[in-house]
């Protein structure tokens, strides 16, 4: 594969740029060109999906505590950090941002605290997608193979699913199982982070038939060496300097090869 063909994702809508998650994420990588826009979904203690990374409000909001224990109208009294005083959004919010465009949604399933699913997460999630017409626009990863199992059970299937492997994971069972699990469990994409993705594991990956894609790709170096690799997709904080370094690496493919 072309260098100048691996897909960019904005991780958080870009949380190098912007406020991770917020609504001028949303709008601001639309503004970009990428592919794909990155996010993470949680439950709210009324069932609600929302649109926020940790298990906990602290980092990134005025609010303390686990999202998974406040209503959603607690957590719209919430101010997103370093937004000028936006809300959370809720997965519905955000896709009203994001469905006049042509962008790929790469919906994350987050757990709870202590790594616990949201019971019932995902079928909230497979409803909405599919009233708002984004199923096929969207591609769910988690960490959590479980979540990753209750989206197979979808009556129909998501744009993509992957599954998010942890640096952990790799180190404890070992790339060759974790190749194992996602073929016995019909998830047919890996996601690593790029430290863990050497051309010896692109090529193992490759040769067991499922596609890869890297995370946490965020410095020039890291973001050259995925484009090199020729992953499927990568997610990056920084959706603008991924653009830039890959329209050079097409711009050398077009002269040199
Ligand atoms: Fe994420």
């Amino acid at each position: 594969m072309s260098s100048a063909k691996s897909a960019i994702a904005a991780h958080r809508g870009g949380a190098a740029l912007w406020p991770e998650n917020s609504p001028t994420a949303f709008k601001n990588t639309l503004t970009l060109g990428v592919e794909q826009i990155e996010f993470d979904v949680q439950l709210s203690r009324d069932g609600v999906v929302v649109i926020h990374h940790d298990a906990t409000l602290e980092r990134t909001t005025t609010g303390s505590g686990p999202v998974a224990e406040k209503s959603l109208d607690e957590l719209k009294t919430l101010e997103i950090r370093g937004s000028g005083g936006e809300r959370l959004m809720t997965l519905e919010e955000g896709i009203a941002i994001l469905a006049p465009s042509p962008i790929v949604l790469r919906c994350e399933i987050k757990p709870g605290p202590d790594l616990a699913r949201h019971a019932g997460i995902e079928e909230k999630v497979f409803e909405i997608l599919q009233r708002t017409g984004m199923l096929e626009r969207t591609i769910i990863t988690s960490f959590q193979i479980d979540s990753l199992a209750a989206v197979k059970a979808w009556p129909t299937p998501p744009a993509g699913l992957l599954w998010l492997v942890a640096r952990p994971i790799v180190g404890l069972i070992g790339l060759d199982r974790a190749i194992g699990l996602a073929k016995t469990s019909g998830i047919p994409e890996l996601g690593l982070h790029h430290g863990d993705l050497t051309a010896e594991a692109s090529a193992r990956i490759a040769a067991a038939g499922l596609d890869f894609g890297a995370w946490a790709v965020l410095e020039d170096e890291a973001i050259a060496k995925v484009l090199a690799l020729g992953v499927k997709v990568f997610t990056t904080d920084r959706p603008d300097a991924a653009l830039r370094l890959r329209a050079e690496a097409g711009e050398k493919a077009g002269l040199f090869i």
